[in-house]
C-alpha cells in the first residue's frame, strides 16, 4: 500500500474508532495556530494607538478586547488539549480491543504462525508506550496542521511588508529589492535545511529509542525473573542474582551508555546548526524590517507585527518539518496493525446447528493431517468411530498424535485429507458455537486465568452457584475455595487484583477439571492434564472423573496405559497412525503395540 493510501486508511480507522477525534483535532489545530497571533496583533495595534496618541477610551476598549479574547481562546485551547489527549489515549485501547476481537475470531492455526506471532509482538511492543501507534499519529497530525497553518497565517500578515520592500526608499543595499530576494531565499533555504536536519535528528531519536526499547526489554525480563514467585526459589538457592546483576551492569554502563552518548552528541550538533542558521536569517529579517521602519515606511506598531510574524514562520516550519520525519516511525507500525486485522481466516463454518440433547456419533474417515509448514504427518489415514456414550481411551507414546486427534475433533484445525463426521454430517457444516458447546476439554497445558474462581469455572459473567459448588465438589477443591478470603469471588493470581491468591499446580489442575464439569457438555475429553502426577494418582483422577460423566461420551488420553484400563475401548496411536483398537483385555493378551508397551511400562513400575 502506498504511503498516501496508508495515511488515508489511518484517518478512516481513527474515525471509525472515535467519531469525535478528527473534528476536535482540526478545531484544536486552528485555535492553537491563531493563539500567538492575537497577542502579536493587539500589541502592534496598541503601540500604534499609543504612538498616535489615541483616545484613552479606545485604548481601554482594545485592552479589554484582547483580554476577553485571550480568556476565551485559552479556555477553548486548554479544554480541547485535554479532551483530545484523553481521546488519543483511549484510541490505543480501542485499537487493542479490535485486535483482541480479531484474535478470538482468527483461525487457531494462525496463533502458531511465526510471522503472525512476530507481527503481534511488534504491535504489543509499540503499544507499551501510550505515545505510539494511532495516538502518536493523531498527535503528529495536530502538530503538522498547526505548523502549516502558522506558516500560512504568518505569510499572509507579512505580504504588505514584501510590497513595501520593493519600493525604493534610499540607496543602501538594505533598501534594494535584491535584499528582500536574498532574505526570502534565505528563509526558503532554511526551511529545506530544517527539514533535512529534523529528519536526521529523528533518525538518531529512532536509534536511541530502539536502544532504549532493547534495554527495557532486557530489564523487564530481569524484573520478571527476579520478581517471579516461581523462579525466585532457584535464584536464591543458586545465587543467580549476581549473574543477572553483572549482565545488567554491563548492558547499562557499557553498550547502552556508549550508544546513547553518541546519539546525544549527534543530536546536539544538528540542533546547534539549526540554531545558528535561525539566528543568521533572523538577523537579516530584523535588519530589513528595521531599516524600512527607520525610513518611516511603516510605524512602530507594524514593526512589532512583522517581527512577531516572522518569528512564527520559523516556528511553524520547524513544527511541520519535525512531524514529516515522524512518519517513518509511525507508518511501519500502522502497516503491522492493518496486517493483523487483515490476517486471513480460511476456516469457514456452516450454519447447521447441533442439538445437545441428542446423542452423538463421531467418525474419522481416512483422516490425514500435517501441521501448517510441517513436512511430517501428525496423523495418517485415521479411521475410527466413537459411539454415543462410549468411554474411549486414546493411548500412545509422546508425539504419536493423540492431542492432534483431539484438536481435529474440536475443529481447531481442518483435516488435509479425509473427513470427520458428527452424526453422519461433515464437521465443517456445523456452526462454530455448536462445535464449541459440544465439548468440555481439559488440555495438558490448561490455563487458569487471573480472574475470580467463579469467572474461571463458569467462563461467563453469570455463574450458577449450585452448579459451581457441585463442580468444585466433584473436582475435590471446594474446601480450599471455601477457605479463600472471598470464597468463589476470590481472584486467582495477582495480575488483576492485588489481593489475588496464588494456587499450586495441583489446585489449578482441579479447577481446570471443575471448569469442564461445570460446562457439562455432552462430550468430555481429558488430554493428559495429569501428566505431572504419578500413574496411580492419575488413574485415581481418571476413574473418579469417569464416575461423574456417566452418560456422556468421554475420551481419555494418556501415554500411561494403566490410567485408561477402565475404558470401554482403547485406541492405540503410534507414529501418527492408529495401530490397534480393542478392550484392555483383548489388547493386552494380543501381541501388538499395546501389549508391548504394557509389558514395558509394567516392568518399569515394578523395578
Ligand atoms: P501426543 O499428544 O501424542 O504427544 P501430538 O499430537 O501433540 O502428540 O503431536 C504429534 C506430532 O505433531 C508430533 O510430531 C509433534 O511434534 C507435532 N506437532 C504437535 N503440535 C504441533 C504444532 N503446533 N506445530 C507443528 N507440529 C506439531
Amino acid at each position: 500500500m502506498s504511503k498516501s493510501k496508508l495515511i488515508q486508511r489511518m484517518y478512516r480507522e481513527v474515525h471509525s474508532l472515535d467519531r469525535s477525534l478528527l473534528p476536535t483535532t482540526a478545531v484544536q489545530a486552528v485555535i492553537d495556530s491563531i493563539k500567538p497571533f492575537i497577542n502579536i496583533y493587539f500589541s502592534a495595534r496598541l503601540i500604534t494607538l499609543l504612538t498616535q496618541k489615541a483616545d484613552t477610551k479606545e485604548i481601554i476598549t482594545n485592552i479589554a478586547l484582547v483580554l476577553g479574547i485571550n480568556v476565551v481562546i485559552f479556555f477553548l485551547a486548554s479544554f480541547l488539549n485535554n479532551y483530545n489527549e484523553n481521546h488519543r489515549m483511549m484510541l490505543l485501547d480501542l485499537e487493542n480491543k479490535k485486535v483482541e476481537e480479531k484474535l478470538y475470531n482468527a483461525d487457531y492455526a494462525l496463533l502458531n504462525d511465526s510471522e503472525f506471532k512476530e507481527l503481534l509482538h511488534r504491535h504489543e511492543e509499540a503499544g507499551k508506550s501510550r505515545w505510539a501507534r494511532l495516538p502518536y499519529f493523531m498527535w503528529t497530525t495536530l502538530q503538522f496542521t498547526r505548523g502549516v497553518l502558522t506558516t500560512i497565517i504568518s505569510f499572509i500578515i507579512i505580504i504588505p511588508l514584501l510590497k513595501v520592500g520593493f519600493l525604493r526608499t534610499g540607496n543602501t543595499f538594505f533598501e534594494r529589492p535584491l535584499f528582500i530576494v536574498t532574505i526570502v531565499s534565505a528563509i526558503a533555504v532554511m526551511a529545506v535545511v530544517i527539514l533535512i536536519v529534523a529528519s536526521k535528528i529523528n533518525k538518531s531519536y529512532l536509534e536511541a529509542n530502539e536502544k532504549y526499547a532493547e534495554l527495557d526489554r532486557i530489564f523487564y525480563s530481569f524484573i520478571d525473573i527476579l520478581g517471579d514467585y516461581k523462579t525466585g526459589k532457584e535464584i536464591r538457592l543458586y545465587k543467580e542474582q549476581n549473574l543477572i546483576d553483572n549482565i545488567a551492569t554491563q548492558k547499562i554502563l557499557t553498550e547502552g551508555e556508549i550508544t546513547l552518548r553518541k546519539i546525544s552528541m549527534r543530536t546536539a550538533k544538528s540542533s546547534s546548526f539549526i540554531a545558528i542558521l535561525g539566528a543568521l536569517v533572523g538577523f537579516g529579517v530584523y535588519l530589513f524590517i528595521g531599516v524600512k521602519g527607520l525610513f518611516g515606511l511603516f510605524g512602530i506598531g507594524s514593526l512589532v507585527l512583522y517581527c512577531g510574524s516572522f518569528m512564527q514562520i520559523i516556528s511553524g516550519i520547524m513544527m511541520f518539518a519535525n512531524t514529516l520525519s515522524k512518519l517513518k516511525e509511525i507508518l511501519p507500525l500502522a502497516r503491522d496493525y492493518f496486517k493483523i486485522l487483515e490476517a486471513e481466516s480460511t476456516m469457514v463454518y456452516g450454519n447447521r446447528e447441533l442439538y445437545l440433547s441428542n446423542g452423538f456419533e463421531l467418525e474419522f474417515n481416512n483422516v490425514s493431517f500435517k501441521y501448517p509448514k510441517s513436512d511430517n504427518y501428525a496423523l495418517k489415514h485415521i479411521n475410527l468411530k466413537i459411539s454415543n456414550g462410549e468411554k474411549l481411551a486414546v493411548v500412545g507414546r509422546n508425539g504419536s498424535g493423540k492431542t492432534t486427534f483431539i484438536k481435529l475433533l474440536c475443529r481447531l484445525y481442518d483435516v488435509d485429507e479425509g473427513e470427520i463426521f458428527i452424526n453422519g454430517i461433515n464437521i465443517k457444516e456445523y456452526t462454530r458455537d455448536s462445535l464449541n458447546n459440544l465439548y468440555s476439554v481439559v488440555f495438558q497445558d490448561y490455563k487458569i486465568l487471573s480472574l475470580t474462581v467463579a469467572d474461571n469455572i463458569s467462563a461467563s459473567d453469570e455463574c450458577d452457584k449450585a452448579k459451581l459448588c457441585s463442580a468444585l465438589d466433584k473436582a475435590n477443591i471446594n474446601e480450599r475455595i471455601e477457605a479463600m478470603p472471598q470464597k468463589e469471588k476470590t481472584y486467582l493470581y495477582k495480575d488483576l487484583d492485588k489481593s489475588g491468591v496464588e494456587i499450586s499446580g495441583g489446585e489449578a489442575q482441579k479447577l481446570a477439571l471443575a471448569r469442564a464439569l461445570y460446562k457439562d457438555s455432552p462430550i468430555v475429553i481429558l488430554d493428559e492434564p495429569t501428566a505431572a502426577l504419578d500413574p496411580i494418582a492419575e488413574n485415581e483422577i481418571y476413574s473418579r472423573f469417569n464416575s461423574f460423566v456417566e452418560n456422556k461420551t468421554a475420551i481419555y488420553i494418556s501415554h500411561r496405559l494403566s490410567s485408561c484400563a477402565f475404558c470401554d475401548r482403547i485406541a492405540v496411536f503410534d507414529n501418527a497412525e492408529l495401530v490397534e483398537t480393542g478392550t484392555h483385555n483383548e489388547l493386552v493378551s494380543g501381541n501388538g503395540r499395546y501389549a508391548e508397551l504394557w509389558k514395558a511400562q509394567a516392568s518399569y513400575y515394578l523395578e
